[in-house]
């Protein structure tokens, strides 16, 4: 431990700790535009300098050393830094009015700190082309003050290396090597860049507009479905405590929007694990030279599987997400009982997600009734969007069911928007399947929480089933090359069973979440560890209080086996329900 004094505080933390992280630890903020708990420091804004024994210092990159004095703030280190974010606004467009990010920009809300109220420099703010090729994220480089975070939670945390700097100097920029498109880059569109941008240089793609066009078309049925990770996140944006599940005013307010019904995607997560308990019990009980098994859930995994892991594919569930289940179901089960032309019928979905909006098309098989199953996918952030736009008052909307047949859903269903909840999903029903009895104990505490990768085992009839989670999809290498090894070695397979979520801590932290700056736990960069946990509580309460907490006992579902597609893993079910993967090697 380094005792030292910042602002006449002491202060005791371990060696190895930055002067920035150690003012935190006394409830002093240092001022900051790049640093973020997710990546290494960087030392790129500029704004977090300290005076440390007289010597003005980046505190971010500075180790606290003993009997070390800082000072945080005083009268020289308040301008230098209004004229460091001076410096920063001179290259960035004044378009405050039209960015996306307007009112959650962590640049916005620094300038208004600092009292910047003019246009202080000469704006020369370079244009550049903005890139949406791949209709999931959005580039503009126009907006970038090359902070640097996008670049090392695409390349260190996600291990996919599609941005990096082009050029030198004032003509650096953002972008994939080489100055090509995102689309033609290896970019998985799980959007963690955007996450974690602090200003609007890397957004979603907006499909808002595309939405009101579909509700205000009286010819059309439209149909919405929320994912588990909205309801415990949307309310961020209306000023409810992080965590908050607010499933019912979600759907009150879908209502309001106009949607003809309101169904929910946690029906569809149970039906996926209906189909993947099945596949699985399958694999492990007759056809144990096809595991291990990955689950499928997560479209920038299968785009990664897809791009850079195709010898895998063998591996991979066939089972489409559980959006995709809703949406095909939509269109056939539910248009046949309601006497509705399927081709008249549109689905939006409301994700956590960016790259459910490439999911939707990405093969022929996403098109169960011959008609494209999800129309349109937005994400959470569209949808708060969207309520404001339509002046619902969403914190005093009174709550309402979801509709029927496609909106019961389990315990089981609700936990699949965060790590090891597909995994603990999955497993209650396999063990049923097997056993015909249920888990005496329904939770896998070994696979919940936010280490990168975490195992556990289950003795299921004697045979024990050895279980990996992976989240942050840098951490699925470690597996991958573990199961190569022991193929290759011809030893016994290190796991059968594998859950992989592309953004840490799952889908609660996925790409198209609430950016919400400020607050006890979100300041100043939004997406913190701590939010991942309050908002996985959210689900896991729900999990717990639930009165069925199983896939297989969802009546919505037994009802839909016995009415249209007959058995689990059937013909039906397969032409519906599953899908093919193609290897489309980058690299190779
Ligand atoms: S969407 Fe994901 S893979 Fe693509 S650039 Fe952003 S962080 Fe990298
Ligand atoms: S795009 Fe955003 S996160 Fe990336 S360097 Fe620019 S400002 Fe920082
Ligand atoms: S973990 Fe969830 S939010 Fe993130 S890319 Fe995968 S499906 Fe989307």
């Amino acid at each position: 431990m380094v005792k030292l004094k910042i602002d006449n505080h002491e202060v005791e933390v371990p060696a190895g700790t930055s002067v920035l992280d150690a003012a935190r630890s006394v409830q002093i903020e240092i001022p900051t535009l790049c640093n973020h708990p997710d990546v290494d420091p960087s030392a790129g804004c500029g704004m977090c300098i300290v005076r440390i024994n007289g010597r003005i210092i980046r505190s971010c990159c500075t180790p606290v050393s003993e009997g070390m004095e800082v000072i945080t703030t005083d009268a020289e280190l308040f301008e230098t830094r209004r004229m460091v974010l001076k410096l920063i606004l001179s290259n960035h467009p004044s378009s405050c009015l039209s960015c996306a990010r307007s009112g959650a920009c962590e640049l916005q809300e620094m300038a208004n700190t600092f009292n910047i109220t003019d246009a202080p420099l000469p704006n020369l703010t370079k244009r550049y082309d903005i890139d949406d090729s791949t209709k999931a994220v959005v580039l503009d480089n126009s907006k970038c003050i090359l902070c640097g975070r996008c670049v090392e939670v695409c390349q260190n945390q996600q291990n996919i290396w599609a941005l990096s700097y082009l050029h030198r100097g004032l003509a650096t920029r953002i972008t994939p090597a080489n100055g090509i498109n995102l689309a033609d880059s290896p970019c998985i569109k799980c959007g963690q860049c955007s996450a974690h941008c602090p200003t609007g240089a890397i957004v979603e793609y907006d499909d808002t507009a595309k939405v009101w066009e579909m509700l205000r078309n009286p010819d059309l049925y439209t149909i919405v479905q929320i994912a588990p990770a909205v309801r415990v996140a949307i309310g961020e944006e209306f000023g409810f405590e992080f965590g908050a599940n607010l499933t019912g005013k979600t759907y009150a307010a879908l209502r309001r929007m106009g949607f003809d019904k309101v169904f929910d995607t946690n029906f569809g997560a149970d039906l996926t694990i209906i189909e993947e308990a099945t596949e699985f019990v399958r694999r492990f009980t007759k056809e144990p030279e096809s595991l291990p098994m990955f689950t499928s859930c997560c479209p920038a995994w299968v785009d990664m599987l897809e791009k850079f892991n195709s010898d895998m594919i063998p591996n991979f569930s066939t089972c489409k997400s559980p959006h995709e289940m809703v949406g095909a179901m939509a269109k056939t089960y539910f248009a046949d009982k309601a006497g509705i032309d399927p081709a008249k019928i549109r689905v939006v979905s409301v994700m956590p997600c960016t790259a459910k909006k490439w999911e939707i098309s990405r093969s022929e098989d996403m098109k169960s009734s011959g008609y494209q199953d999800v129309d349109v996918s937005i994400t959470t952030r569209e949808l708060a969007k969207m309520i404001k736009q339509a002046g619902i008052d969403f914190r005093n909307i009174k709550e309402e069911q979801a509709d029927s047949p496609l909106g019961e859903y389990s315990g089981a269903a609700t936990i699949f928007g965060t790590t090891g909840g597909v995994m603990t999903a999955a497993l209650r029903t396999a063990y049923f399947y097997i056993t015909g009895k249920e888990l005496a104990q329904p939770e896998f505490k070994d696979i919940e929480g936010l280490e990168g990768v975490k195992e556990t085992k289950v003795t299921i009839n004697g045979a024990e089933v050895r279980i990996a989670v992976a989240h942050g999809v840098g951490n699925v290498e470690k597996i991958l090359n573990r199961i190569r090894e022991a193929k290759a070695n011809g030893e016994e397979l290190p796991y059968h069973f594998v859950e992989v979520m592309a953004c840490r801590g799952g889908c609660v932290a996925g790409g198209g979440q609430p950016r919400v700056i400020g607050g006890e736990y979100a300041k100043p960069y939004g997406i913190t560890d701590h939010i991942r946990q309050l908002r996985a509580n959210g689900l896991f309460t729900e999990d717990e209080k639930a009165t069925n907490r199983v896939s297989h006992h969802n009546k919505s579902i037994q009802s839909l086996y016995d009415e249209y597609i007959g058995k689990p893993g059937g013909e039906k079910a397969h032409h519906l329900l599953h899908t093919h993967y193609t290897p489309r090697n980058m690299y190779k």
